[in-house]
């Protein structure tokens, strides 16, 4: 794992002095986490990097997970996915698996935390546990437009915190306790981030076989119907009609995600007669998603729905033209034509790949603006500094100055 150090390069000497001095004045504060999965999708992502560096900035953070079986899963994605707006069928069954499973993760785990900095929904009723501590829900979902039996049923938990943070001012809903505004990060040193040597590159597209022939689009997502991989084979097939090209679609499985296989199931058939179309079901490999990345022409990521849209995030950092949808957190980072592409329709994504293909500098462009836009913006140095600001406030009065 990088040092604080190593980031000195990449930010500046002022940023990591900062970080610094906000480390020591929370001292002698536990700050708990607690999420549903340490494996796969954005929040594991970001705790796996962000807990060891508040540890070498002396600050005692600590991570736990819940546990849940797959009935309680199922319910929890169904609950995302009606968050996100999507319909889904939910009822006084799923809520009564949700609350079973929630009071005997209360039973089980201890929330010791002075402040325990709870993500998502699905351990958002530990809070009924709490006790003279501080207790933040961060929501990294766009709630923005529920599926209201859904919200209603969670807000009555989400008001019982001290605060909430939302990555956007968009995603947010009213609330009577304290909002907070902080976009997540990525982590430039890490092994999914960080340079790799060419070789790297190539013994990832030799393992996987696919050649370096033509022009690479791909989208590297868990398969989720929200991520829309059958709109990216269908943008590809139309792009393919002009320029050649191959499609890599990879993706891993989050222990928190039941409906992962039965997407590849889908995805599978749909691409079955193209040689060129790459299904591949990822390992969990940082190098592996960054050599993907880095060996890729261009990157879509066609998303529906999207939280912050990470895999947006790291493609710019590499300097890569993203072509993505308009939605969640991608416009914070893609302003149109000139750090990336927005899309709108299966139309749209094909145009704007094909425009991307066909104009190599124009694509270059983008990408270094898309880097120098991730490393102004969305790297792991400010998101800890947001938090630890966060934290302090908590033991402030209402008056202080909201982030
Ligand atoms: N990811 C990965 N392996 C995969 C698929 C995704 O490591 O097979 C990573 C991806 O690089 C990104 C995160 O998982 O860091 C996904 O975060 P994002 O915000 O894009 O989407 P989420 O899965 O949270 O909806």
């Amino acid at each position: 794992m990088a040092k604080l150090e190593e980031y000195i390069p990449i930010v500046g000497k002022p940023v990591i002095d900062e970080l610094k001095l906000l480390g020591q004045k929370l001292q002698g504060k536990v700050i708990q986490n607690i999420n549903s999965t340490a494996v796969g999708g954005g929040v594991a992502e970001i705790l796996n990097r962000m807990i060891p560096l508040l540890k070498e900035l002396e600050v005692d953070a600590r991570w736990d997970v819940i546990k849940g079986g797959e009935q309680f899963f199922e319910v929890t994605k169904k609950f995302h996915n009606a968050l996100h707006g999507k319909h889904e069928d939910i009822d006084r069954r799923d809520f009564d698996i949700f609350t079973e499973t929630s009071q005997r993760n209360a039973a089980e785990l201890n929330t010791y935390g002075d402040i325990v900095f709870v993500h998502d929904p699905q351990p958002v009723m530990l809070v009924n546990k709490r006790s003279g501590n501080k207790w933040v829900w961060r929501c990294h979902i766009d709630v923005s437009n529920p599926d209201q039996k859904v919200w209603k049923f969670l807000r009555d938990f989400v008001v019982k915190y001290d605060s909430a943070v939302f990555s956007a001012p968009s995603f947010t809903q009213e609330l009577p306790i304290r909002q907070f505004l902080i976009a997540p990060s990525i982590d430039p040193l890490s092994d999914k981030n960080k340079e790799i040597p060419q070789q790297a590159i190539d013994s990832v597209m030799e393992k996987y076989k696919i050649p370096k022939d033509k022009p690479i689009i791909t989208q590297i997502s868990r398969f989720d119907r929200l991520k829309d991989p059958i709109g990216v084979i269908e943008a590809y097939k139309k792009v393919k009609k002009y320029v050649d090209c191959r499609l890599i679609l990879a993706g891993g499985t989050a222990t928190d995600d039941p409906e992962g296989m039965a997407v590849l199931d889908e995805v599978r058939e749909k691409s079955k007669a193209d040689a060129d179309i790459h299904i591949l079901l990822l390992p969990q490999n940082d190098i592996e998603v960054n050599a993907l990345q880095r060996g890729s022409t261009v990157i879509i990521q066609k998303s529906l729905k999207e939280g912050f849209g990470l895999t947006v995030a790291e493609a710019l950092w590499k300097g890569k033209p993203v072509v993505a949808s308009n939605v969640g957190g991608i416009p914070l980072q893609i302003k149109n034509k000139y750090s990336g592409m927005l899309c709108y329709s299966v139309d749209g994504a094909a145009y704007a790949i094909k425009q991307l293909l066909n104009s190599p500098q124009y694509a270059r462009k983008l990408g270094e603006n898309g880097k120098e836009h991730i490393r102004n913006n969305f790297l792991l140095t400010r998101h800890i500094r947001d938090y630890m600001l966060l934290f302090l406030s908590l033991y402030h009065g209402e008056d202080i100055v909201y982030l």
